[in-house]
């Protein structure tokens, strides 16, 4: 069949209902596409439209949407990526992923910007798409299999697959699920596709192949972008080292998550820094397609090669059980890849059982520093055996149901990234608000407070206008679909930032954000939609989408019930200091929630008022 050309989009959704067997197409408008660009702001304005309120996540009225954006499928740098958008059962509050896989790519090729499916099947299925067919195969056999071993099984060059593990069958709350050797990480879509009996998703290869409306203007910001990135000392850093990289400055400053957040640095620590593990296990470019800052890693581990964990891995399955050598690390990282589980949550979630079963308050063999008892109880989780049927709730399930609220490191159910607020206050601001909990990605002030020095981590000063600007901006490279590490390139080697003493930047960011915030040039974005798309949009549109996409996932979520006091974070970050921090910091969370809720334009309970829903075309 020959190849058909589109410009970035074609507007067309496929839905699919596993209940009735029945597939149809929805068109999305240009007005929409305007509105929420695509990715994670359609996927979320789709469910918007669709999902009832208050369901239960593992009921068939449930929806998983999956969408592109309008880079997906071009050569544009670190465009190869998609969203994911759910109820979440481990939050009861809207979910989404962002994956580099190649799935969205692949899905693009038929035709399609995005996949809706709805229902239930009664016995374990694949979806198998092709152009506009749609195929329910058995997958009784594939069930129960470890996820490289079904990979194995269906892949090939000609498809691309979302695969969830004997985790997502099982519904562990947090089970995730993979997409080549890349994930959607965060919240549960495994346990909500394993829910529906949807083992798999594929998609064969297509006829459509995705190509910029202006190609001159599209090949000159490429190179643009490519050269920013290319001289960014963030972006080479991880070139270097992965999100590893990471590691040293959490460590010089003093935030290392260790022992359940009890301490904030470690002698051992040096073992988990991106160095230290490049030079013991050799490592090498392994990344998601395209890329040009080229994060991803693998590397030899226990006499093999392996994927090399993320910095959140090395921190939430290492330091914070009490392990720093690398290779159980990546052993455990093993068993989460191949069960199908979120390794923030699994390590939040045993960190607080080891806690617990120290105070008395569950009567379980599992001790920080212990690898042999951190695989059994992952292996236990994953297959829901013993004590293992609680874990796979959640801490924060855990601590409802067995007291020690104080220790479950979570913010609405969703267990905390590597990074302890208590060492930078906008990060626990970041915490508290993100959408879909204790999430890192929503909002990153923490580089801006440690490792780039532009804010002072100990003060609250600027740090609402800080996570407003980047939640906003976030959202809007989520539904582009571009990778959120771009961000550090594209915007801090343009021009003006360039040529501004960094110490003018600091004062400016600390002393007058708004104003720091409103010379920040990311106009390579919206010129990199129109470029593929041909529809013009500017910067200020393109913000203003991000904000409204924030806005109407924040609506989502006080639907579901969500208010002020679930923008919160734990005890432990409000009125315990770490057991090593000499200056004894707990976050000072209220006054800075109460100047975000101002400039966000919510009420006293946090809820969007209407006349700034209405402001915002919601
Ligand atoms: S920078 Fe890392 S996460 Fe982003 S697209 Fe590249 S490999 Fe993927």
């Amino acid at each position: 069949m020959s190849e058909k050309k589109i410009t970035g989009i074609l507007n067309r959704v496929i839905e699919i209902d596993l209940s009735s067997k029945t597939v149809s197409t929805i068109s999305i408008s240009m007005d929409q596409r305007r509105l929420f660009l695509g990715g994670k702001g359609l996927g979320l304005k789709l469910m918007y439209d669709r999902l009832k309120p208050g369901i239960d996540p593992f009921g068939e009225e449930n929806i998983i949407i999956i969408m592109t954006g309008v880079l997906t499928g071009t050569s544009a740098p670190c465009s190869g990526r998609f969203h994911a958008v759910f109820k979440s059962p481990l939050t009861h509050i809207i979910g989404s992923s962002s994956c580099g896989g190649s799935f969205g790519r692949m899905l693009k090729t038929n035709g399609w910007d995005g996949l809706i499916i709805r229902g239930k099947s009664p016995s374990p299925i694949s979806l198998q798409i092709h152009h506009d067919q749609v195929e329910f195969l058995d997958a009784k056999d594939l069930w129960g299999k470890d996820i490289s071993v079904v990979q194995a099984k269906i892949g090939s060059k000609e498809n691309e697959t979302i695969v969830i593990g004997p985790a997502g069958e099982n519904r562990v709350y947090f089970a995730n699920a993979a997409s080549g050797y890349r994930y959607l990480w965060r919240g549960g879509l495994g346990a909500v596709m394993g829910s529906k009996n949807l083992k798999t998703l594929i998609v064969l290869k297509g006829q459509y192949k995705t190509v910029p409306f202006y190609p001159e203007k599209f090949e000159k910001l490429k190179n643009r972008a490519n050269t920013y990135i290319n001289r960014n000392p963030m972006s080479l850093l991880m070139r270097d080292y992965g999100t590893a990289a990471n590691a040293e400055y959490i460590i010089k400053n003093r935030m290392l998550p260790v022992e359940n957040f009890s301490f904030g640095n470690h002698q051992k620590a040096i073992e988990i820094t991106g160095r230290q593990i490049k030079a013991r296990h050799h490592t090498k470019h392994h990344t998601c397609k395209p890329c040009s800052i080229l994060c991803g890693h693998k590397g030899m581990f226990n006499d093999s090669v392996n994927t090399v964990p993320e910095y959140e891995t090395l921190a939430l399955l290492g330091s914070n059980l009490g392990i720093f050598d690398t290779n159980f690390i990546s052993l455990f990282n093993d068993i989460c890849n191949e069960k199908g589980m979120d390794t923030i949550s699994a390590g939040g979630t045993l960190a607080w059982v080891m806690e617990a079963s120290k105070k008395g308050l569950v009567d379980i063999d599992l001790e920080f520093g212990h690898p042999d008892k951190i695989i059994r109880a992952l292996n236990a989780t994953a297959n829901l055996e013993g004590f293992g049927k609680d874990m796979a709730t959640g801490s924060r399930a855990l601590s409802g149901k067995y007291g020690g609220k104080e220790f479950a490191i979570q913010v609405k159910g969703l267990e905390m990234a590597g990074y302890d607020p208590r060492g930078a206050y906008g990060q626990g601001l970041g915490y508290a608000v993100a959408n879909r909990g204790a999430c890192h990605l929503s909002s990153f002030p923490v580089v801006f407070e440690n490792l780039l020095g532009f804010l002072d981590p100990d003060t609250i000063k600027a740090k609402p206008e800080f996570v407003k600007f980047f939640e906003n901006f976030y959202a809007a490279l989520n539904s582009l679909d571009i990778c959120q590490f771009t961000g550090y390139g594209l915007t801090l080697e343009t021009f003006l930032t360039r040529i501004t003493p960094k110490a003018v930047l600091a004062f400016l960011m600390q002393q007058l954000p708004s104003f720091a915030l409103s010379l920040v040039d990311f106009s390579i974005y919206p010129d990199f939609f129109n470029a593929v798309t041909g529809m013009k949009l500017s910067s200020r549109e393109f913000m203003i989408a991000g904000e409204r996409i924030h806005i109407l996932e924040r609506l989502m979520n006080t639907i579901e019930g969500i208010r002020k006091a679930d923008d919160t974070l734990p005890d432990r970050m409000l009125f315990e200091s770490m057991k090593d921090d000499p200056r004894k910091r707990c976050v000072p969370l209220s006054p800075m929630i109460d100047k975000y809720y101002r400039l966000r334009g919510y009420d006293d309970e946090g809820i969007p008022k209407t006349s700034f829903l209405k402001k915002l075309n919601l």
